[in-house]
């Protein structure tokens, strides 16, 4: 395994690995959480919404592979058992019990702001000290961005449309 990998780093790598571990337990959550989600939501624009959704449930997927594949740098070990995942995220999974397809919206946005501060933490502890992971918090940070700007756009519009009936 990468030994001068984690031996060039100076900082809590076990420390680093159970954010990690964490961030990827949230990332499954959100995985699962936009997935359901978007198949069980009614309401207006549902054709325009589902497939934005489920794409944004792939990239949470993706992102869980950034980080599963870091932490094995690491030498560390993903989770493997899902029920770790409720214990270890911070962001938490809100089961859609109230399928208004702004409730819905609404839902993932409390967990992208979680997602976004997950990520500006983990770039903020990395800066300068491990360039591998800084650059995947960047990049999975870049996409929670977009996502939360694409559920508040989708939010207003819902909203403006409440607002000409
Ligand atoms: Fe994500
Ligand atoms: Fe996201
Ligand atoms: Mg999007």
């Amino acid at each position: 395994m990468g030994e001068q990998a984690v031996k060039i780093l100076k900082l809590d790598v076990p420390m680093l690995i159970k954010r990690l571990n964490m961030a990827l337990a949230e990332e499954w959550l959100a995985y699962y959480q936009y997935w359901i989600g978007a198949r069980i939501m009614h309401g207006p624009m549902r054709s325009e919404i589902e497939p934005e959704l489920l794409k944004h449930a792939e990239e949470e997927l993706y992102h869980a592979e950034l980080l599963a594949e870091r932490i094995l740098q690491l030498e560390g070990t993903p989770l493997i058992d899902p029920q770790e995942w409720f214990t270890h995220a911070g962001c938490k999974y809100a089961a859609p019990t109230d399928i208004y397809i702004g409730s819905i919206l609404n839902q993932n946005l409390i967990g992208e702001r979680c997602a976004i501060n997950r990520y500006q933490e983990i770039a903020n502890i990395t800066s300068g000290i491990d360039h591998t992971t800084h650059k995947i918090a960047t990049e999975i940070l870049e996409d929670e961005i977009e996502h939360e700007n694409d559920l508040v756009d989708y939010l207003t519009d819902l909203k403006l449309i409440k607002e000409k009936i």
